[in-house]
C-alpha cells in the first residue's frame, strides 16, 4: 500500500529549512518549520491544519506572518506547536499588527498555539480573529512520549534537543496497515462486514490469539454469525504492514545526548530529513554555531537505520560545493572506514 505522506522540502538545501507533507486522499497538509515559505502557493498553505516549529530562530519562524496573512478570512483554523516560550512568541508576533477589522470576516480563523517542555507538559492558548487575536488561555496538558498529535491514521512525536536553546525534532508515524485477504477469509467460511474493523483493532492492540470475535454479516437477507479466533485471522487472512515514518531533524549540536534522542525518535525512518550545515573540516565552527556537520548527520542517520536521507540547511559558504556535503554525509551513512571514529559511538 502506498504511504499516505508526500513530503518535500519547502526550499532548496541552501534556503530556509521547512518540510511540507501533503496527506494524500485528504485536503490536508502538515508543515514542519515556518521559515521563508514563498515557494508554497496559497492553496498549499490553506491545506495546512498543523504546523510544527523546531525553534524560533528567524530562518524557522519568519514565514509565520505570510501563513497568517494568507489564512485570515479563508481558513477556519490551525494548530501550531513549538518549544518552551512558543505561546508567548506567537502572541507577540500577532500583537505586532492591528486587527481592528478582522472580526468582520465571515470565516473565523482560530489559531491554537501549544508549547512543550522537557517533562512533556504542554501549555496552550487560542488566538482568534473573532477577538482580534487576543490571547485566550487553554488548559495545560501532557504529551506522553512526546506525542503531540495522535489521529486514527498517524501520529506526530517530538524530541527536545539542545541547540543552546531548546529545539524540537519531529517524527511523523503512519499507523500499521492491517490488510485483509478476502479470498483467504472466504476459505475460512467468513465474509467481510463491520466486525472486521473490530477484529483489526484487536490485532493492532496485540490481543491474544485465543481471543474470539464474532464475525457477522447478512446472506440472502439472513443474519449469519460465526465465532473466529484472532489467531486464525492473524495467521490465515490478515497481514500487518508497518506504516511509513518520516523524521525531520534540524538545528542541533552534535553531542551524545542529542544523538541518543534523535536515534530514539527517528529509528527506522523511511525518510530522514536532517540538517548538514558544515563540512567536517569546519567542525569547530559547527560546534560554535550549534549545528551538525554532514559527517555527523550521516553518522546519526546510520545510527537511526534511516532508509533514505535528505540533507538540508547547507551553509551559504558552500555555495557551488553541495556535492561535497552530500558525499561526506553518504560516506558516513554507509560507514566508510575513512569516516569511522570515536564520534561514531556517540551516535550509536
Ligand atoms: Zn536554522
Ligand atoms: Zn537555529
Amino acid at each position: 500500500m502506498r504511504p499516505r505522506f508526500d513530503a518535500r522540502l519547502v526550499n532548496g538545501p541552501f534556503g530556509d529549512p521547512g518540510l511540507y507533507v501533503d496527506l494524500r486522499h485528504t485536503s490536508r497538509a502538515l508543515l514542519f518549520d515556518l521559515g521563508d515559505n514563498a515557494p508554497l502557493a496559497p492553496r498549499h498553505l490553506l491545506r495546512v491544519t498543523h504546523a510544527f516549529v523546531s525553534h524560533t530562530h528567524m530562518d524557522h519562524f519568519v514565514g509565520f506572518d505570510r501563513l497568517v496573512r494568507i489564512c485570515v478570512g479563508r481558513h477556519v483554523g490551525m494548530h501550531c506547536f513549538g518549544p518552551p516560550g512558543f505561546v508567548d512568541q506567537i502572541e507577540h508576533k500577532l500583537a505586532a499588527y492591528t486587527w481592528n477589522l478582522v472580526h468582520n470576516y465571515t470565516t473565523e480563523f482560530a489559531l491554537i498555539a501549544t508549547e512543550i517542555d522537557d517533562t512533556g507538559r504542554t501549555r496552550s492558548a487560542c488566538f482568534s480573529t473573532a477577538r482580534a487575536f487576543a490571547r485566550e488561555p487553554l488548559a495545560d496538558g501532557h504529551a506522553p512520549n512526546g506525542v503531540l498529535l495522535d489521529e486514527a491514521g498517524f501520529r506526530v512525536r517530538c524530541a527536545l534537543l539542545d541547540h543552546r536553546t531548546p529545539c524540537l525534532a519531529f517524527s511523523l508515524e503512519e499507523s500499521t496497515h492491517v490488510n485483509v485477504w478476502k479470498n483467504r477469509l472466504a476459505a475460512l467460511g467468513l465474509r467481510t462486514g463491520p466486525w472486521l474493523a473490530q477484529a483489526k483493532q484487536a490485532i493492532l492492540e496485540g490481543r491474544g490469539d485465543d481471543e474470539i470475535v464474532i464475525a457477522h454479516w447478512r446472506e440472502q437477507g439472513e443474519a449469519v454469525e460465526r465465532p473466529v479466533s484472532l489467531g486464525e485471522l492473524r495467521h490465515e487472512a490478515i497481514r500487518c504492514v508497518p506504516g511509513a515514518k518520516i523524521a525531520y531533524v534540524t538545528d542541533v549540536v552534535f553531542h551524545a545526548d542529542n544523538a541518543r534522542r534523535i536515534a530514539e525518535l527517528a529509528r527506522g525512518a523511511d525518510q530522514l530529513f536532517i540538517e548538514a550545515v558544515f563540512l567536517d573540516s569546519d567542525g569547530a565552527h559547527a560546534q560554535r554555531k550549534q549545528h551538525l556537520t554532514a559527517r555527523q548527520a550521516g553518522q546519526i542517520a546510520r545510527a537511526c537505520g534511516a532508509k533514505d536521507v535528505t540533507p538540508f540547511h547547507f551553509s551559504p559558504r558552500y555555495t557551488g560545493r553541495e556535492a561535497e556535503l552530500i558525499a561526506e554525509l553518504q560516506a558516513a551513512l554507509h560507514g566508510d572506514a575513512a569516516f569511522r571514529s570515536g564520534t561514531d559511538d556517540a551516535a550509536a
